[in-house]
């Protein structure tokens, strides 16, 4: 049987670059599936239905929540966000690691409803550096700026529900970090109950 693969859950201020973060990681290394959610927000220029987002209504979403389609969602600056559950349940049968880029309430529903997921945060090396890449993107009004902004400020009291903390200053080094923890959570002895068991049970013919 395949080995299950590990969830993680991404969070971070909004513009904190997760997203280039994520694509950076899934280009190099072929273990993961990055999750994509649905939302009500309208897209971005660039940004294509089924690639970045499943784009909705706000009827089309709430008949989601309704059929429990969601593994878990949350209203995030006048919008809903929601993690879409059946590529996630194929994906983790399937031996990948599926990656979900949410923010800090979802990330909390996640880890309650499947303990063993592995909570990072995403951090812009400095505050003032946060406000020049939101600023710098181009895409928000200064309105929604100040909304993120003030998001942030909400958010970074709930870092500790995390399990890892990473700085984003500088992209290679920072997706390479991203991979190594991944990889030593792979090593954790709850993970690999299985194996151990069939060690065990193999061990046996030279007892005496
Ligand atoms: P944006 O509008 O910038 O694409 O995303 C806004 C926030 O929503 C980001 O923090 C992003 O990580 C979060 N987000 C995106 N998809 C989901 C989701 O499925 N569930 C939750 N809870 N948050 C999400």
């Amino acid at each position: 049987m395949e080995k299950r693969g590990i969830l993680l859950v991404v969070s971070g201020f909004s513009g904190a670059g997760k997203g280039t973060l994520m694509k950076e990681l899934l280009h190099r290394y072929d273990n993961y599936a990055l999750s994509v959610s649905a939302t009500t927000r309208k897209p971005r220029e660039g940004e294509v239905e089924g690639r970045e987002y499943f784009f909705k209504t706000r009827e089309a979403f709430e008949q989601m929540i309704a059929g429990d389609e969601l593994i878990e969602y949350a209203c995030y600056v006048g919008n809903y966000y929601g993690t879409p559950r059946a590529y996630v349940e194929q994906q983790l049968a399937g031996g990948r690691d599926v990656v979900l880029e949410i923010e800090i309430q979802g990330a909390r529903k996640v880890k309650e409803r499947f303990p063993d997921t592995v909570l990072l945060f995403v951090s812009p090396p400095d505050a003032q550096e946060l406000k020049k890449r939101l600023a710098h993107r181009g895409t928000e009004s200064p309105e929604v700026i100040e909304s993120r902004l003030a998001r942030a400020v909400e958010e970074a009291e709930g870092i500790e529900d995390y399990d890892y903390f990473v700085i984003n200053d500088d992209l290679d080094t920072c997706v390479e970090h991203v991979h190594r923890i991944v990889e030593c959570e792979r090593s954790r002895v709850s993970r690999a109950k299985e194996r151990i068991y069939d060690i065990r049970e193999e061990l046996k013919v030279f007892s005496k």
